[in-house]
C-alpha cells in the first residue's frame, strides 16, 4: 500500500515535472519568437516605435534611436511627439490613431537631437491587449529622407528640364528668326542675281547677236575688225557675268544639278567643236581619247559637265603655244548602277609652278602677278570647276611641269539608264525637203525680237513674233506654224504657261523650243513638263539654232547619205574645219548637186593656194588679190570658219594697199594650211556622199 501511495506521489512529481518542461519549452519557444521579432524590428532601417494611451513612449528600435540621437534609456518615459519638428502636428496624428485606429502615410519630420531631420510617413495602429482594451499605438515612421531627396532632385531636374526647354525653344525661335532672316536675304540675294543676270544678259546677248549679224553683211576690212573686237568682248563679258553668278550660286548653296539621260560622247564632241578656230588659229592640234566602253547614255548633269570641260579646255587653250591637248575620257570602273568616269585635260603650255597648284583652285587666284596682264582672265574659272566637281560628289586635281604642260583631271560617277537621252544639244542631221518653213518667235524683248527675225530671215524661214504666250496662242489659232520658238520669261503668259496652253487645251503637238538666257538654271524638267521638245541659250548659236529646227521639223536625213558625224570612239584626230551644214541646207540635201559643188571646189582650190602661195612671194599683188579674192566665196558655202574668211579678207585688202603688212605672210600660210585641210575633208565627203548614192 506504502508501495502505492509512494508511486502516486511519484507519478504526480513526474506530472509535475512534466507540465513544468512543457511550461519551460513554451516559455523557451516564446521567448525565441520574441527574440525574433525584435530582431525583425531592429533590422528594420525605418525607426519604429511604441507609444502608451498617454502618448509615452513604450519602446522603440536602433533607427528611432539613431533618427533621435536620444539613449533608449532617456527615450523610455517621454513624450513621442517632442522628437518631431512639428510636435503638434504629431500629438494630432497621434490623436487621429486613437481615434480611427489607424493612420496611413502621414508626412512629419523627426527631428535628431544635434539637428539632423528625418523625413518620413507616419503610419500607425493602435495595439489590445486580450480584452480588446487599447494599450498604446505601434508607429511605423517610414524613412523617406532619399526619396524625398530623390524627388526633390528630380523636381530640380523637371524644373532645370523645363527651364533648357524653355531656352532651348527660345534659342529655336530666334534661330528661326535668325535663318528666316537669312534665307530672306540669300532669297533676295539670289533674287537680285537672278535678275541682274537677265538685266545684264539679255542687252549682251544683243550685242553679240548684231555684232555677229553685222560680220555678216559687207564690210571693210577695219570695220570687221573693230566688231571682231566688240563680239571677243562680248564674249569675254558674258563668260565673266556667268561665271560671277555661277559662284554666287555655289555660295548660297543653290546650285541645282540635274539628273537627265544624256549621249556623253556626243556631248563632248560638241563641246569640242567650240575650240575648233581657236585651236587652228594657233596651230595647236587637239586630240580626244574617248573609251569606247563608257555607255553611250548616262544619267548626270550634261550643262555641267560641259562647263567643267569647258573651262579646263579653255585654258589649255589660252596657256598653249604649240604643241597638243589631248582631251581623255576613261571608264574608271563601273557596276551595275553606276558608271566611275576620269576625265584629263593634258597640254604642252606653260606649266604651274609647283607652290601654287593648290592655290589655283581658290576664288580669283592666278599662278602669277603676271598671268592676268599676259592671258586676261580672273581666277574664278578654276574655283567653279573645282565646286562643281565637288559638289557632284568627284575630285579634281592637277599634275604640272613648269615649260612642260599640265594636266587636269577629275573622276565623276554617273547613274546608268536604259532611258534614251533627251533635251540634249544634239546636232541633227538635215532634212532634204525644207520648204516654207514657217516659225513663231514668242519674246517679249524687241531686241531679241529683231535678233531672231534676222537670223530666221538668213536661213530662209517665214518668221511672225508674238511678244508673249497670250499673243502667240491668238496667232496660232489663226494661223499654221511649223515650229515654235518660246522664250521662258515673259508678262502676261510665260513660256511655260502658254507651251501648257498649246499641249493640253489647244491639244497642239507644234514643235515648241525652249529660248533660255541662264541655261545654267533652266528648269529643264520643267520644260519638259509642259511639252517643250528641246531647248537653246542665248545667245543663240545658229547653226545649232537651224539644226535643232530642222530637226523637230522634219525627218531625219537618212543615216547612209551623209555622215558628218565624228568618229569618235578610242580615235584621236584633228577637229574637222569643214561643214556641210550650209551645202546641204543650200542645195536642199541633192546629193548631185552637193558633189557638184564639192568637186567645183576641189578642182578650183588646189590651183588657188598655188597661185597665191606664189604671187605672195613674187610680191605680185594683183595675182594675190585675185586668187584670194577667188577663194573667198567658198568658205562660206564649205562651211569653214568665219575667221578664215576675215582672214582672207585681210589678205585680199593687203593685196590691194600694201599697208598695214603686219603678219601677213602668217595669214597666207594659215589660209593655205586651211583650205588643204578642207581639201582632204571634202574628198572624203565626196566619196562618202557618192557611196551612199550610187
Ligand atoms: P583664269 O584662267 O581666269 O585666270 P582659272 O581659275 O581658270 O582663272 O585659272 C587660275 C590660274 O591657274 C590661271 O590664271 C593660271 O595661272 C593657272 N592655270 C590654269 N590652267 C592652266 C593651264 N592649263 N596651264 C597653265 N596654267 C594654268
Amino acid at each position: 500500500m506504502a508501495l502505492i501511495k509512494e508511486s502516486d506521489d511519484l507519478i504526480i512529481a513526474r506530472k509535475a515535472l512534466v507540465f513544468q518542461k512543457a511550461e519551460t519549452e513554451k516559455l523557451a519557444a516564446e521567448l525565441r519568437i520574441a527574440n525574433y521579432a525584435r530582431s525583425l524590428i531592429e533590422a528594420s532601417l525605418d525607426p519604429l516605435v511604441t507609444i502608451s494611451t498617454k502618448g509615452k513612449i513604450t519602446d522603440m528600435n536602433e533607427a528611432f534611436v539613431n533618427s533621435t540621437g536620444m539613449t533608449r534609456k532617456k527615450l523610455i518615459g517621454t513624450h513621442f511627439f517632442d522628437y518631431f519638428t512639428e510636435p503638434q502636428k504629431a500629438r494630432e496624428v497621434y490623436q487621429e490613431v486613437f481615434a480611427q485606429g489607424s493612420v496611413a502615410d502621414s508626412p512629419l519630420t523627426l527631428r535628431h537631437k544635434k539637428g539632423k531631420l528625418t523625413d518620413v510617413l507616419f503610419n500607425g495602429s493602435v495595439y489590445k491587449d486580450d480584452k480588446a482594451n487599447v494599450l498604446g499605438v505601434v508607429v511605423v515612421a517610414r524613412d523617406i529622407t532619399d526619396q524625398k531627396c530623390n524627388a526633390t532632385k528630380l523636381n530640380e531636374a523637371i524644373v532645370f528640364a523645363e527651364l533648357a526647354t524653355g531656352i532651348a525653344e527660345e534659342a529655336k525661335r530666334k534661330a528661326e528668326s535668325a535663318t528666316g532672316i537669312a534665307e530672306d536675304a540669300v532669297k533676295a540675294k539670289q533674287q537680285f542675281l537672278s535678275n541682274m543676270s537677265h538685266e545684264i544678259r539679255t542687252p549682251m546677248n544683243a550685242i553679240i547677236g548684231f555684232t555677229k549679224v553685222m560680220l555678216k553683211t559687207d564690210l571693210s576690212a577695219k570695220q570687221k575688225e573693230y566688231l571682231t573686237a566688240i563680239k571677243m568682248s562680248g564674249d569675254a563679258l558674258i563668260v565673266l557675268i556667268n561665271d560671277i553668278l555661277d559662284l554666287a550660286k555655289v555660295d548660297a548653296g543653290k546650285m541645282i544639278f540635274e539628273e537627265i539621260p544624256f549621249k556623253m560622247a556626243l556631248s563632248l564632241s560638241a563641246m569640242l567643236h567650240l575650240f575648233e578656230t581657236k585651236i587652228r588659229e594657233k596651230n595647236i592640234v587637239l586630240v580626244k581619247e574617248y573609251d569606247k566602253k563608257i555607255p553611250e547614255v548616262l544619267v548626270g548633269d550634261p550643262v555641267r559637265l560641259h562647263q567643267i570641260i569647258l573651262n579646263l579646255v579653255s585654258n589649255a587653250v589660252k596657256f598653249t603655244a604649240e604643241g597638243t591637248i589631248t582631251v581623255s575620257v576613261r571608264l574608271l570602273n563601273e557596276d551595275e548602277k553606276k558608271a566611275t568616269i576620269e576625265f584629263a585635260v593634258k597640254d604642252t603650255g606653260i606649266g604651274i609652278p609647283e607652290n601654287k597648284t593648290g592655290d589655283i583652285f581658290k576664288n580669283f587666284q592666278q599662278a602669277s602677278s603676271g598671268t592676268s596682264r599676259l592671258y586676261g582672265g580672273t581666277g574664278l574659272g578654276l574655283a567653279i570647276v573645282k565646286q562643281l566637281v565637288e559638289s557632284q560628289g568627284g575630285n579634281i586635281h592637277v599634275t604640272s611641269k613648269l615649260d612642260k604642260g599640265s594636266t587636269f583631271s577629275f573622276t565623276l560617277s554617273f547613274q546608268k539608264t536604259n532611258a534614251k537621252a533627251e533635251m540634249e544639244a544634239e546636232i541633227a542631221e538635215l532634212d532634204a525637203e525644207i520648204k516654207d518653213m514657217k516659225v513663231l518667235v514668242v519674246e517679249d524683248i524687241a531686241l531679241n525680237q529683231l535678233l531672231m527675225k534676222t537670223l530666221l530671215d538668213d536661213f530662209g524661214f517665214e518668221c511672225d513674233i508674238a511678244a508673249n504666250g497670250k499673243i502667240a496662242v491668238e496667232k496660232i489659232h489663226s494661223k499654221s506654224y511649223d515650229i515654235i520658238l518660246m522664250d521662258l520669261q515673259m508678262p502676261e503668259m510665260n513660256g511655260f504657261e502658254a507651251t501648257d496652253y498649246i499641249r493640253r487645251i489647244m491639244h497642239s503637238e507644234i514643235p515648241i523650243i525652249a529660248l533660255t538666257a541662264d541655261v545654267t538654271t533652266v528648269d529643264l524638267e520643267k520644260c519638259k513638263v509642259v511639252g517643250m521638245n528641246d531647248y537653246i541659250a542665248k545667245p543663240v548659236d545658229e547653226r545649232l539654232l537651224y539644226s535643232k529646227i530642222i530637226g523637230l521639223v522634219k525627218k531625219p536625213f537618212p543615216a547612209n547619205a551623209i555622215a558628218i558625224e565624228e568618229n569618235t570612239h578610242n580615235e584621236s584626230k584633228k577637229l574637222k574645219c569643214t561643214d556641210l551644214d550650209y551645202l546641204i541646207h543650200r542645195t536642199k540635201s541633192n546629193p548631185t548637186l552637193m558633189m557638184e559643188m564639192i568637186a567645183l571646189y576641189l578642182e578650183q582650190t588646189p590651183p588657188l593656194i598655188k597661185a597665191m602661195n606664189k604671187s605672195f612671194q613674187s610680191k605680185d599683188w594683183n595675182s594675190l588679190y585675185s586668187a584670194v579674192h577667188k577663194m573667198i566665196p567658198s568658205f562660206a558655202i564649205m562651211g569653214i570658219s568665219i575667221d578664215f574668211e576675215n582672214m582672207a579678207k585681210k589678205v585680199q585688202e593687203y593685196a590691194s594697199t600694201q599697208k598695214q603688212g603686219d603678219g601677213i605672210h602668217d595669214l597666207v600660210q594659215q589660209l593655205g594650211n586651211i583650205c588643204t585641210q578642207a581639201c582632204c575633208e571634202l574628198e572624203e565627203e565626196f566619196k562618202r556622199i557618192k557611196s551612199a548614192n550610187p
